[in-house]
């Protein structure tokens, strides 16, 4: 029996989707998670919703889905969280 549409621990309880991509993206705890895809995009507001349910701001800020806010970036480099 093939499961397709089953919610990781980390992530799938929290989200109103499941990521349906392959691989799956990255969970919002990930250092890489901004290498998630593009959910929602709203350019006239500065902000996108990646598919594993952070924000990012257009200054670099992002808002994690636990509530967590990570400050821009201004030099381009990232601070692992
Ligand atoms: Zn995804």
């Amino acid at each position: 029996m093939e499961v397709v549409d089953t919610p990781t621990p980390d992530t799938g309880a929290r989200l109103p989707w499941t990521c349906p991509h392959q691989p799956l993206c990255p969970p919002a705890e990930a250092a890489d998670h901004d290498a998630a895809s593009i959910r929602v995009i709203h350019p006239e507001q500065g902000w996108v919703l990646l598919c594993n349910g952070v924000i990012r701001f257009d200054d670099t800020g992002e808002l994690l889905p636990d509530g967590r806010a990570i400050p821009p970036q201004r030099d381009g480099s990232r601070a692992s969280a």
